[in-house]
C-alpha cells in the first residue's frame, strides 16, 4: 500500500508567516520563498516536513600542511539536501564567508534548480572556510584532496557529484576526481563535472552558466517587448558567471555599462570593452587598477539607471535596505540568492521583472548534467550540440515558469519554486517513505 503522506497529526504546513525573518540568513531566505510556494500548492504536511529538512549534513576538519611547514585546520561542509529525483548535484565553494546555513541554502536551491529545468538530479553543495586567493597552488591542492577524502563517503557518480562554484575551477575538479579515483581504485570521470575537457569535461561547460543567463535575459526582454540591441546592463561579479554573461550579452548587441568585482567597480556609459576587461582580469586576477571607466561603489553599481542588472557574485546584495533604489527594469540572478526575501516585495511593487536564480543560473547544472551523461556513455558531443540542447532547456524552462506565473498571478520566483516543489513532491509521493 502506498504511504499516506498526508498523515501527520499536527498541523505544520505554512508556519506563522510573520515569524522573525533574519534577512541575512540564506536558509531563511530560501525557506520563506519555499513556504509561500508550498502554501499556494497546498502541499501535504508530510511532504512539507520532508522537504524543509536536508537529508545529510557533513562537517569535516581539514588539516593542511602549509608551505611554511605549519599546519592549519580548515572547516569544510557538504550538504545533500534532497536526492529523490536522482544523484545529488552541487558545487564546492572556497570562501571565508562559508557557513553551514549558507551551504544548506545553496544545497536546497540546487534541488529546486534541477527540478525547474527538469534534469534527473537532486541538490547538494559543499564549502570550505578559507581564503583561496592567499593560498599557493600546492596548499590549495592539499586542501582539496583532504576535503575530498573527508566527504568521500557521500561522493560518487550515483550519489553526489560536485562541480565548481565560487573560487573553485576546473583544476580543483581534477584534484577531486583524481582523489576519488585513487580511493576507489579506478578512474571515475563522472564523479565531478566542470573538469578539464581533456579528462572527460564537456565542451561548453565553462561558459554554460553565463550562456544560460544570456538566454534568459533575451527571453525576458522579448517578453517585456524590449529590444536586445542597445540594452544597457550592469554586472556585479566578474568571475566565471559574470564575465561570460557580459561577453555573450555584448555579442548579442547589449551595452555593458558597469562591471565590478571584490576589488571595485567601474562605470562607462559608452559601454565597457568586455573582452579587454576579461584579458585584464586573466592577467591581474581582479579588476583592481582597470581604468576603462569611472570608479563607482558597489552600491552605486546595483542602483544604476540601466535596463538589466545581473548580480553574479554572492548572496544578499539586493536587500530591503537598497531594493527601493534599484532602477533596473529587469534583474537576472546569475548568483545564487543575491536578493533577500525582504527585497522581493519591494521589487514587485516597483514592477521590476526578476528572473530568479533557480532559473537564471541553471545553465551550469544543465551542462553539468550533459557532462555526466557523456562521461557515463563514454561518447562526447560537439560544442554545437551542447549549446543547442542548453538553449532548448533554458528557453523551455523560462516559458514553463512564465506560464505558471501568469496562471497563478505570481512573480517568476514564486512560480519557479512552485514548479520545482511540485516536481520534487510528485516523486516523493510516488516513492513513498522507506521504512
Ligand atoms: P567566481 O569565483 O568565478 O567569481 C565570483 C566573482 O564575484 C569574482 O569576480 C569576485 O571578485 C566577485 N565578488 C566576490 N565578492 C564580491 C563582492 N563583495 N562584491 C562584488 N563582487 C564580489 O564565481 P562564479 O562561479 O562566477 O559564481 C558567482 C555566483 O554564481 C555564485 O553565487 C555562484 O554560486 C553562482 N553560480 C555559479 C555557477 C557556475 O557554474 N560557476 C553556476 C550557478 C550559479
Amino acid at each position: 500500500m502506498a504511504t499516506d503522506l498526508r498523515l501527520p497529526t499536527h498541523k505544520i504546513v505554512h508556519p506563522d508567516k510573520d515569524r522573525f525573518l533574519n534577512e541575512e540568513n540564506p536558509f531563511e531566505a530560501m525557506m520563506s520563498r519555499f513556504d509561500r510556494a508550498a502554501e499556494l500548492l497546498d502541499l501535504e504536511p508530510g511532504i512539507y516536513q520532508v522537504l524543509r529538512n536536508a537529508e545529510k549534513q557533513l562537517i569535516v576538519s581539514i588539516p593542511v600542511q602549509l608551505d611554511n611547514g605549519n599546519v592549519e585546520v580548515y572547516t569544510g561542509y557538504r550538504v545533500l539536501y534532497n536526492t529523490s529525483r536522482g544523484p545529488a548535484k552541487g558545487g564546492i565553494r572556497f570562501d571565508l564567508q562559508v557557513t553551514l546555513e549558507e551551504v544548506k541554502a545553496l544545497a536546497a536551491w540546487m534541488t529546486w534548480k534541477c527540478a525547474v529545468v527538469n534534469i534527473p538530479f537532486g541538490g547538494s553543495k559543499g564549502g570550505v572556510v578559507c581564503d583561496p586567493l592567499k593560498m599557493s597552488v600546492g596548499e590549495l591542492e592539499r586542501l582539496t584532496r583532504r576535503y575530498t577524502a573527508g566527504i568521500i563517503s557521500v561522493l560518487g557518480p550515483d550519489s553526489d557529484v560536485p562541480a565548481p562554484d565560487v573560487n573553485t575551477n576546473e583544476r580543483v575538479m581534477a584534484w577531486v576526481m583524481d582523489t576519488y579515483s585513487m580511493r576507489v581504485g579506478h578512474t571515475v570521470t563522472a564523479v565531478v563535472t566542470g573538469k578539464p575537457v581533456e579528462m572527460g569535461g564537456s565542451l561548453g561547460r565553462r561558459e554554460a552558466t553565463g550562456r544560460g543567463c544570456m538566454l534568459v535575459t533575451k527571453e525576458a526582454l522579448e517578453h517585456l517587448g524590449m529590444p536586445v540591441r542597445g540594452t544597457t546592463v550592469s554586472i556585479q561579479g566578474f568571475g566565471n558567471v559574470g564575465s561570460v554573461a557580459a561577453e555573450m550579452l555584448e555579442r548579442e548587441g547589449c551595452k555593458i555599462t558597469a562591471i565590478g568585482d571584490r576589488s571595485g567597480c567601474i562605470y562607462n556609459p559608452g559601454g565597457i570593452d568586455v573582452v579587454d576587461a576579461i584579458k585584464y582580469v586573466r592577467k591581474h586576477k581582479t579588476l583592481e587598477g582597470y581604468n576603462n571607466g569611472d570608479p563607482i561603489s558597489g552600491d552605486e553599481l546595483l542602483t544604476l539607471d540601466v535596463d538589466v542588472l545581473l548580480p553574479a557574485a554572492l548572496e544578499n546584495v539586493i536587500t530591503s535596505k537598497n531594493a527601493s533604489k534599484v532602477r533596473a527594469k529587469v534583474i537576472v540572478e546569475g548568483a545564487n540568492g543575491p536578493t533577500t526575501a525582504g527585497a522581493d516585495a519591494i521589487l514587485d511593487e516597483k514592477g521590476i521583472f526578476v528572473v530568479p536564480d533557480i532559473l537564471a543560473n541553471a545553465g551550469g547544472v544543465t551542462v553539468s548534467y550533459f557532462e555526466w551523461v557523456q562521461d557515463r556513455g563514454g561518447y562526447f558531443w560537439s560544442e554545437e550540440t551542447v549549446n543547442d540542447r542548453l538553449r532548448d532547456i533554458m528557453t523551455r524552462s523560462f516559458r514553463d515558469v512564465l506560464s505558471l506565473s501568469r496562471q497563478h498571478k505570481v512573480n517568476m520566483r514564486t512560480a519557479a519554486y512552485m514548479l520545482a516543489i511540485s516536481r520534487v513532491s510528485t516523486v516523493h509521493k510516488l516513492r513513498g517513505i522507506y521504512a
